[in-house]
């Protein structure tokens, strides 16, 4: 039986590479075997996004823009928008009044909220943000969520919360297992966590221009004093995004030339410029010929379709706890 696996990205701004990196790239090799839900997570977005909906909806475009444009298929996965199926939030409702409060104190993203507090961020829909995904996953009966080493504990709150659903309802609903992802860790150019709100970011949508013009901005070994001098790789964002972006062999390449002062600064960020370019161009290529018209429909279509199945499972639900 094929795995089903749910992932949902807030659109809460441009979509850049720590998405395709972190999401997108992972998303491409789960659409090969699994039977896949690929959301746009705009309830979620809200919980930051509340004051500007309409960062929000131009979002939802782009986000789909680039995923279609990385190779995310609308015939293998399903694609579709959170707050046009309704049902979600109905379950979400059911799960929010079985969950006790201690749960969502436990969500690494609340406690980060407690410990730097957020103006944007002090509200219910985020204090109760691990409810709603419980729901998003269970409605269509997920049982894998592909999440880094840092969520897994998201994933914990949302089993026990569709565990004690099942036991006092005797429902069946899969207990939902996070699927850990390798993902490579893409600073933004200032060294920094990529994020739109920062404005560190490279987008998907780079020219080759663009791009050259942010790799050149990104730090080199500070201690080295001119390419007569030898540097020191593992101080170097550009050799960071070497590791990513680079084949293995011109990786070592650039390891040895910089330690052994045979590579300047600049040339390295041309050859680096050089591998991204050869795997990002064709992608932002993509992105600018698709329009908004073409993310519309894909995102109609793909909701009407998984709204189908939610429908079916949510009356199975109700029918079960006997609440229609
Ligand atoms: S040569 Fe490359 S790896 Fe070495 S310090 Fe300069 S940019 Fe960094």
């Amino acid at each position: 039986m094929k795995e089903i696996i749910v992932s949902g990205m807030r659109p809460t701004g441009a979509l850049h590479l720590g998405h395709y990196m972190g999401v997108i790239k992972n998303w491409l090799e789960l659409q090969k075997n699994g039977e896949c839900y690929f959301f746009v997570a705009d309830w979620h977005a809200m919980t930051s996004c509340w004051k500007d909906l309409d960062v929000i909806k131009k979002a939802r475009m782009d986000y789909v823009r680039g995923w279609l444009a990385a190779g995310v298929d609308p015939h293998k996965a399903f694609i579709y928008n959170q707050s046009w199926i309704p049902e979600i939030l109905k379950f979400s409702q059911m799960l929010l009044c079985l969950t006790p409060p201690g749960w969502a104190d436990r969500s690494p993203s609340w406690k980060d909220q407690t410990l730097n507090p957020k103006k944007d961020l002090d509200n219910l829909g985020f204090y109760t943000y691990p409810v709603l995904q419980a729901a998003d996953i269970s409605i269509v009966h997920g049982n894998f969520v592909p999440v880094g080493e840092d969520q897994v504990s998201h994933i914990e709150i949302s089993r026990e919360i569709i565990r004690k659903f099942n036991r006092f309802y005797n429902t069946n609903l899969p207990e939902p297992l996070e699927k850990l992802t390798k993902v490579p860790r893409l600073p933004g150019i200032d060294g920094n966590k990529m994020s739109s709100s920062i404005g560190n970011v490279i987008l998907l949508n780079e020219t080759e221009k663009s791009l050259q013009k942010k790799i050149n901005k990104l730090k080199t070994d500070e201690l080295r004093n001119g390419i007569e001098n030898p540097g020191n790789p593992d101080n170097c964002l550009v050799f960071t995004y070497h590791k990513i972006f680079s084949a293995g062999k011109m990786v070592q390449e650039v390891n040895d030339a910089c330690r052994g002062a045979k590579l300047g600064c600049g040339e390295c960020k041309q050859m680096l410029g050089n591998s991204m370019q050869s795997e990002l161009m064709p992608i932002a290529q993509k992105f600018n010929t698709i329009s908004d018209k073409e993310c519309m429909d894909v995102l109609v279509e793909g909701t009407n379709k998984v709204a189908k199945k939610i429908k079916n499972n949510w009356e199975e639900i109700i029918t079960k706890v006997k609440f229609n």
